[in-house]
């Protein structure tokens, strides 16, 4: 266990930034290591070795922290496709090799826990159920050495709470950042409680960090996060947008259509909304200006977008050496060694812009 780095708690209380890259399991979709669907991070213990990677280059292009990819690392996930004996093994595994990743880069590990798709409120036995299914992997954190816990993408607040009080039960201490879905039309979690109203009772629940993940793009989350902002929480906020084009009539990526076929473009046709290098850009500046300094990406991040946010926030980061330099473009290029030819005649035929 690293214990050189400085923890989660002291960054954020220095005022510092913390970036945590997210959104491994479309990733791994998109590269055909996950099955969309089930969406299980099987690749975990199939393929260990492209997971290490991935954490990696999350961490060259700015991420402070290696979440452990144990999102849908749970019962009712494995249950589905008949992995149930997996279940420590994977959990175990994507611990370690976030460990291993974070000690020598100087990183923090966070272990992942999320919405277990096995509560009902109408069922009050399933708490139990629910929490026993947190505890054992919040268990498997502590002991794989995580720095802090998240338990993230909630939609229903009295989910969201049962992890938090599963983190504070057997989390040895560590950290609880606590991050709601605000995946609703309305602005109130599924259960029906007003948006604000969540928070402050994450809050009162002793919530580390609370805030916003998956669900919303930069668009739409930044208008939710300017309210909850200007309620005064005390706890640090967070921000985890997916990056997608999210707008006022689809304010979340559930809602949002294919703008050619005006069909719902969830999951799997996602990639013609995605956001643009310079929308995340956007959104870090707006993040730096709201005050909020636990930021990062969700669902469609992928490493160059991860680098777009980190610079945004004025980083330099390892996969900055490999940032645009348009300059030397050949058709677009300003550099005097880029061929004239190319830069003024090949350039307004192909755009119709001036050379
Ligand atoms: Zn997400």
């Amino acid at each position: 266990m690293s214990r050189k780095v400085k923890g989660l708690m002291e960054r954020l209380r220095a005022g510092e930034k913390v970036i945590c890259a997210e959104g491994y399991i479309f990733l791994f979709e998109r590269r055909c290591y996950v099955k969309a669907g089930p969406f299980v991070p099987e690749v975990v213990l199939d393929h260990p070795e492209f997971v290490k990677q991935t954490y990696e280059e999350f961490v060259k292009a700015g991420s402070d922290v290696v979440m452990a990819f144990t999102y849908y690392a749970h019962r009712e996930k494995l249950a589905l496709i008949d992995r149930e004996k997996d279940i420590e093994a994977m959990n175990r595994t994507a611990l370690r090799l976030a460990r291993e990743v974070a000690d020598k880069t100087g990183t923090l590990v966070a272990g992942d826990i999320c919405n277990t798709n096995a509560f009902d409120p109408k069922v009050p036995s399933c708490r139990e159920t629910v929490k026993n299914m947190f505890k054992e992997q919040v268990l498997w954190a502590v002991e794989e050495g995580a720095d802090f816990i998240v338990a993230e993408t909630f939609g229903i607040l009295e989910e969201a709470m049962i992890a938090l009080e599963a983190i504070k039960e057997f989390g040895s201490g560590l950290p609880a950042v606590i991050t709601l879905a605000a995946c609703q039309m309305s602005l109130s979690s599924l259960d029906g409680v007003d948006l604000i109203e969540c928070f402050r009772r994450l809050e009162a629940a002793g919530a580390d960090v609370m805030g916003l993940n998956c669900s919303r793009g930069p668009a739409t989350m930044l208008q939710l996060l300017e309210k909850i902002k200007s309620a005064g929480f005390k706890t640090p906020i967070a921000a985890v947008p997916v990056t997608y084009r999210t707008t006022e009539e689809m304010p979340n990526f559930h809602a949002l259509k294919d703008p050619t076929t005006d069909e719902i473009a969830f999951p799997l046709n996602l990639d013609c909304l995605l956001c643009s290098r310079d929308d995340i850009a956007k959104f870090g500046r707006k993040c730096e200006e709201l005050g909020i300094n636990y930021v990062g990406l969700c669902c469609g991040n992928s490493p160059h977008l991860t680098r777009s946010l980190a610079e945004s926030l004025g980083r330099v980061t390892p996969a900055s050496k490999f940032s645009p330099n348009m300059a030397l473009h050949c058709i677009y290029g300003t550099d005097d060694r880029v061929n004239t030819y190319l830069r003024k005649d090949v350039k307004k035929a192909l755009s119709g812009q001036e050379g």
